[in-house]
């Protein structure tokens, strides 16, 4: 049945657990505004990867899949049983990978951490619900005092404000989830505690000796993150305000600010940015949200992100489908609210040419009360530049492989459509129109901006045409039988 355009422009990131992945389940996360499925490798072995991946694919080829790596990140080892802490307790922190944590001993993955802590660091673990301050070193372990009452459980996180952590960019267990996501012809890997570009290339690295064309979005999880940003935009696809381990790494209080200043920087660059973590935190218990969780979803919104991402909401949770519905109702209301598009440079991405038809698409478009824009593209690079602009109308951009649709499953605006190999600009309008028509409502005298030139020559936009929809379809003659097809 032909239904309406967009009803959300803002892409939805939904973490699934092997747990929870039936296809008729993913189906209706997909239905409800799900667009890209993020699977948590901290979380899973490989056949639980490989179970998610097949029951997504068999849903729709239009879902995108996004594996999250653990990149360098310091868990504390296993114990026999939850450790109880009252706060004065003294402990030692050793980096003995191999040994137990005990009530004496807090063990980490990380061999050298006496050597690079020094005394007055704190040390936060488990999301920061056990907080240890460090008072001196013996040997090969720190010294510290436990600050308030706790239980600690096995294998949790540790984090440690402010200081450089030195473990490789990418992990043995990395390695083999990324070799994994290859063979499975993923489309992203997102790379957890990125502090530099040397972590995005030495992942890279790993994806060129494979000839692999996944996509890597960096993770920004703590201040080094932060602080070396445009190297590491520079080197990754998109990036990710992944805010529960940020909120710990730096102060609370400045996640707003480093978020709005992320998104910004993001779309002046043209890279793809997901807003992560506890945005319907609430929902994993309960059906509704409450008020501060709705605006928070609503003022990534209005600072322009092109994805809101959920994590326990829809791996764990009790409500994962009413936590897609509600992220899309609010992302569909806020965007009412936007400006119409982004007045910014065209910039020079897929060439100067292509990037000023981009920008003039968008622009006319909302002036002129278009409807959609039509497009074509061949590596998804025009269209990006285009999303940018987080115009109103709809990009339907007609993709000549299926990895281009699945990765602007994560672009802002974008409804990316598989198409053969057309050999002219009437032909791709008669075909992508066709298929609108098909689709979607729209009325004979609706505008619609016809934006083409890649027909793989991978060029970028050359040819833009601006007419209603009747006026399109008899100049490539398209008829009634066509619609029906
Ligand atoms: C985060 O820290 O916000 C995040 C998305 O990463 P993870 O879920 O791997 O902790």
């Amino acid at each position: 049945m032909a239904k309406g355009l967009l009803k959300k422009r803002t892409k939805i990131v939904a973490t699934i657990s092997d747990r929870n992945c039936q296809p008729q389940f993913l189906r209706r996360l997909y239905d409800a505004g799900m667009d890209v499925v993020r699977i948590n490798s901290a979380h899973l072995d490989p056949e639980g990867v490989k179970k998610i991946v097949s029951n997504v694919r068999s849903v729709s080829d239009k879902i995108a899949i996004l594996l999250d790596t653990k990149g360098p990140e310091i868990r504390t080892t296993a114990c026999d049983e939850p450790v109880s802490y009252l706060k004065g307790d003294k402990v030692r922190v050793a980096g003995k990978v191999d040994e137990k944590t005990t009530h004496n001993v807090i063990n980490v993955n990380y061999p050298e951490i006496a050597q690079f802590v020094p005394v007055g660091a704190t040390i936060l673990i488990d999301d920061g619900e056990l907080e240890i301050k460090i008072t001196g070193a013996e040997g090969e372990a720190l010294t510290g005092r436990i600050e308030n009452d706790g239980v600690l459980g096995s294998r949790k996180t540790v984090n440690i404000p402010q200081i450089r952590i030195n473990l490789p960019s990418v992990s043995q267990r990395d390695l083999i989830f990324i070799d994994l996501a290859v063979k499975l012809d993923l489309e992203f890997i997102a790379h957890s505690f990125v502090r530099s570009k040397e972590d995005v290339l030495a992942v890279q690295r790993l994806l060129d000796r494979q000839s692999s064309g996944i996509k890597i979005i960096s993770k920004i999880e703590n201040q080094q993150g932060v602080d070396n940003l445009e190297e590491i935009m520079e080197h990754s696809y998109g990036i990710m305000v992944a805010r529960g381990d940020l909120a710990i790494e730096v102060p609370f209080e400045k996640i707003p600010g480093i978020q709005r200043m992320i998104i910004g920087r993001c779309i002046e660059k043209r890279k793809p940015v997901i807003v992560a973590t506890q945005m319907l935190h609430s929902m994993i218990l309960n059906p509704r949200p409450t008020r501060a969780e709705v605006s928070d979803v609503a003022n990534a919104v209005y600072s322009q992100t092109d994805a809101l991402m959920l994590s326990g909401e829809t791996a764990s949770g009790r409500y994962p489908l009413e936590a897609v519905k509600t992220m899309s109702r609010i992302a569909a209301e806020t965007e009412k609210e936007k400006d119409q598009y982004i007045e910014m440079p065209a910039g020079s991405l897929s060439g100067p040419v292509s990037a000023y038809l981009a920008k003039v698409a968008v622009k006319t478009s909302v002036r002129i009360k278009g409807k959609a824009i039509l497009a074509d593209t061949l590596n998804g690079t025009a269209i990006r530049n285009m999303a940018a602009f987080r115009g109103i109308n709809p990009v339907i951009a007609q993709c000549y492989s299926y990895r281009t649709m699945r990765e602007l499953a994560l672009s802002y605006g974008v409804i990316p459509v598989f198409m053969e190999k057309k050999m002219s600009v009437d032909e791709f309008i008669r075909v992508s129109l066709s298929d609108l028509l098909r689709n979607h409502n729209l009325k004979d005298d609706d505008i619609v901006v016809v934006l083409a030139g890649n027909f793989s020559r991978g060029t970028g936009f050359s040819f833009i045409e601006v007419g209603t929809v009747e006026y399109l379809k008899e100049r490539v003659r398209i008829s009634q039988s066509d619609l029906m097809a």
